[in-house]
Order: structure tokens, then sequence, then C-alpha cells
């Protein structure tokens, strides 16, 4: 067991499916109470499910990050449930494709909303209540290494992405003095239905994504729930940081393995 996680309540955005799923269940095998949250309270309820009957401790409670007074709710639904608040994990998000030229503002709007102003709101209402609590927390934004690159068809995602990454930065430094770590994780190709979604939609092959890995494969939920697990706990003197998890892909600078 992670002592490190121990009995503490996190919660985790967008846990109904993928990524932000794979996180509540290792943070509740390690331990912790954990609030499963996303926009259809009928899947966070399966999840907490699935959670207690392997023993974790788990609520659900529906949420949408864009709107803050459904996040002030979430943050008040886990502290009603668990006491208090310890580890916010910062994971939901969308990413909308399309040439920069015919992205309506619609679309765009909705990309900064989720994406950006999302992890503001949820960290703003966590802080709020750890600064109240007096004893420090830890925070992890769930960023992509798309957040420190331009590619092609993904302007809306991999902007908000970067401003994930600075908004770290600034609260890293902000609430430091309240003892609260703030990060981010950039994670690289990781097997969830976001990348599913994106290879039936043609949008990339995923030999392609593979060759152009130094690591020659996807990321694991599994690899980055322990990258998140390291994020959250506070015995690590990591604030402000932005740690990439993509099997080399950023430090690659030329193109495919072979070429
Ligand atoms: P996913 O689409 O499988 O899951 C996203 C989750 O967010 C879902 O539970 C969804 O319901 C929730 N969500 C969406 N909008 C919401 C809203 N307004 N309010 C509350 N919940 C909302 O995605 P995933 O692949 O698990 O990705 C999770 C995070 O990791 C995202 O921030 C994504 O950008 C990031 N990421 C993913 C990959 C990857 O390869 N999958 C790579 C880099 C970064």
């Amino acid at each position: 067991m992670d002592e490190t996680i121990d009995e503490r309540t996190a919660i985790v955005t967008g846990s109904s499916r993928g990524i932000g799923k794979h996180v509540a269940k290792r943070f509740a095998a390690d331990g912790a109470n954990v609030v499963v949250c996303s926009r259809s309270l009928e899947d966070c309820e399966a999840v907490a499910a699935e959670i207690e009957s392997d023993g974790g401790s788990a609520h659900a409670v529906e949420v949408d990050v864009s709107e803050k007074p459904s996040v002030e709710n979430l943050i008040e639904e886990a502290v009603d449930r668990f006491g208090r608040l310890d580890v916010m994990v910062n994971n939901a998000g969308i990413n909308i494709r399309g040439p920069a030229e015919d992205i309506t503002p619609e679309e765009w709007q909705q990309v900064l909303d989720v994406n950006l102003t999302g992890v503001f709101f949820c960290a703003q209402a966590a802080g709020e209540r750890m600064i109240e609590q007096g004893d420090g927390g830890s925070i992890v934004n769930i960023s992509s290494m798309m957040g420190s690159m331009g590619q092609q068809d993904r302007t809306p995602y991999n902007t908000t992405k970067g401003g994930v990454n600075n908004l770290t930065r600034c609260l890293a430094v902000e609430w430091a003095e309240h003892d609260i770590q703030v990060n981010a994780l950039a994670p690289g190709y990781i097997e969830t239905e976001m990348v599913e979604q994106a290879q039936e939609d043609a949008d990339f092959d995923r030999e392609d994504v593979q060759n152009r890995t130094p690591l020659g494969r996807f990321g694991t939920l599994e690899e980055i729930a322990n990258c998140v697990s390291f994020l959250a706990s506070n015995d690590n003197f990591v604030t402000g940081e932005v740690l990439t998890a993509d099997g080399g892909w950023s430090a690659f600078g030329w193109g495919c393995k072979d070429d």
C-alpha cells in the first residue's frame, strides 16, 4: 500500500472512464477515499460501485467542470461525505479537431471551457478548501505532451493544454505558502477510449504513433496512474512541474525511428 495516499480524500474529475477512472481505482486501492465525478452520475455510480466491491471507499458526484456552481457543489459533497479534501486531480478534458480556419467560436469556447476554465475552477475551489483546512494538499492537472507542441488540426486542444501548464506554475508559486503542491502530468499517447475514438475517425495510424515513439508503444493506464500517484504525494519537494510521460516522444527531434 502506498503510505502517501493512505486515508486521504481525493477527487478525480472525469473519472467515469479512461485515465480518470484508472487513477480513481488506483487511489482507492492505495487506501484513499475517492470521489468519482463526471457529467454522468450513472457512469460514476458504476465506477464507485466497482471500487466498493473491490473493498475501496468511493462516492459518485455529477459535475460539469466548466460550471463554477457545479464545481463548488462537488467540493461540498466531497467534504460532506469524507470530512476533508487532500488531493484534487483535474483530469476531465475534451478534444475538438479540425483545421484552425474552420473552428467555430462555439467549438473554440467549448474546449476552452472544459480544458482550461474547468481546470481553473476545480483548482480554485479545491485550493480554497485546502487553504481553509490549513495543512496543505496536492493538485495534479492532467495536461498533454501536446501542450508544448504544435500539431495540425489540434489548435484548441493544444492551446488549452499549454495554458494548463502555465496555470500549474502560477498556482504552485501562489499556494506554496499554504503547502499546496501543484503539478501537471503531460501524457503522450495512452491506451484509452479517447485514442480509440481518434483511430475510428482515421485521425492517425497506430503504427505511425508507435514508430514515432522511442519506447515503441502506447503508454498504459497503469503507468499514468503511477505518475499521478507520485505527483499527488506530499513528500517529494516537487511543485510547479510539468512531468512528461510520453515514451520519449518529445525528446525525439527527428521523425520515424527507422529514418
Ligand atoms: P476520456 O474521453 O476517455 O475521458 C474524459 C473524461 O472527462 C470522461 O469521464 C468525461 O465524461 C469527462 N468530462 C468531459 N467533459 C467534462 C465536463 N465538462 N465535466 C466533467 N467531466 C467531463 O479521456 P482520457 O483519454 O481518459 O483523457 C483524460 C485526460 O487526459 C484529458 O484531460 C486528456 O486531454 C488527457 N490526455 C489523454 C491522453 C490519451 O492518450 N488518452 C494523452 C494526453 C492527455
